[in-house]
């Protein structure tokens, strides 16, 4: 179809085709899958994904595009949820789900965080996003890229960069590099922090203001003393410390 490319959601379609075949690849749908996909667009990966399963799960926000899948896909292979994907609860589709997209990148940090409210209820998930976000999920303690999100996102989840991506490949082409990142619920969570909230907060005041100390960033909630008792030295800064100390630091002052 003749369609406009709204830059408000984001859409830069996928074009090229042995780069969909890889991350199809990299997904390996199986037929007894529940797989949602998250921002169908034009159908670049929804098309290969449906050869591949009996049924799939689409979440869109733009009406233009509900009305042309209405009118392209068989009903009863597609299942299709007119809604902003912020506001989708993804238990509704079933209590073992598999998530795709190739994301809208203006919001892809409050997908990734709304997801992780579901965290339970998902398999894995296969996401393009912006590369620069990507090795900001995936990086390591002591790292230019490592912030709030590598953290946050680290404690939930066990994360793999799989594919970088030329603009190229799209259409319109992105300004940036984007990347195909896979996403797994850790079985077991590695360190458990008995106050998620706590949690959340703590790496939020660590990471505000990334270029001061920790006793600075965290004046308020840990004090020498506590710093001490943790054997954390209070002149690092946040992006020094690694997941289990930043659960470590919530779990003493829990
Ligand atoms: N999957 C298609 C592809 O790869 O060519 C389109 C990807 S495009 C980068 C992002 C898609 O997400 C668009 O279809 C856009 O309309 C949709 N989208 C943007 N914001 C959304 C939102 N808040 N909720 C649901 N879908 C959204």
């Amino acid at each position: 179809m003749k369609h406009l490319a709204k830059k408000r959601f984001g859409q830069n379609f996928l074009t090229d085709q042995s780069v969909i075949q890889s991350l199809v690849d990299a997904i390996a749908p199986l037929p007894n899958d529940v797989m949602v996909e998250i921002g169908p667009g034009l159908g670049a990966l929804t098309q290969p994904l449906l050869k591949k399963l009996p049924t799939l799960h689409v979440v869109e926000i733009d009406r233009d595009i509900i009305a042309w899948m209405q009118n392209t896909y068989a009903a009863n292979t597609i299942h299709i949820h007119h809604a902003d994907v912020l506001k989708f609860d993804f238990n509704t589709i079933g209590p073992r789900i598999r998530v795709v997209g190739n994301l809208p990148y203006n919001i892809s940090s409050p997908i990734l965080f709304h997801l992780l409210d579901n965290v339970g209820g998902i398999i894995d998930m296969h996401f393009m996003l912006q590369k620069e976000v990507v090795e900001r999920m995936v990086a390591q303690p002591s790292t230019a890229a490592y912030g709030r999100l590598s953290v946050m996102l680290q404690y939930h989840l066990q994360m793999e960069y799989l594919i970088t991506v030329p603009p190229e490949a799209f259409n319109p082409a992105p300004k940036v590099e984007s990347a195909f990142v896979r996403c797994v619920p850790h079985a077991t969570l590695p360190f458990i922090a008995k106050d998620t909230a706590l949690f959340a907060k703590i790496v939020m005041a660590a990471f505000g203001q990334r270029r001061k100390t920790l006793r600075n960033t965290l004046k308020g909630l840990l004090d020498d003393a506590g710093f001490a008792h943790l054997n954390i030295d209070s002149q690092l800064r946040a992006e020094n410390l690694s997941v289990a100390q930043f659960v470590t630091i919530t779990n003493f002052l829990a």
